[in-house]
């Protein structure tokens, strides 16, 4: 098995996380109903996607 010849140092540790960054989710306003929704998903609040009913949320 392949193993690393040398210790990771410090340094070369924390260049290699300098990419694990997480990026805080984004939101757009339901075109139908004005609340947040997830971008390329359907509105959880009135169940619309691209300007038609996808789902009913009448119970
Ligand atoms: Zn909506």
């Amino acid at each position: 098995m392949a193993v690393p010849k040398r210790k990771t140092s410090p340094s070369r540790r924390n260049m290699r996380r300098s990419h694990h960054a997480l990026t805080p989710a984004s939101f757009q306003e339901c075109s139908n109903c004005g609340e947040l929704k997830l971008p390329h998903n359907l509105c959880t609040a009135c169940g619309h996607y691209n300007g038609r009913e996808i789902v009913s949320t009448e119970a």
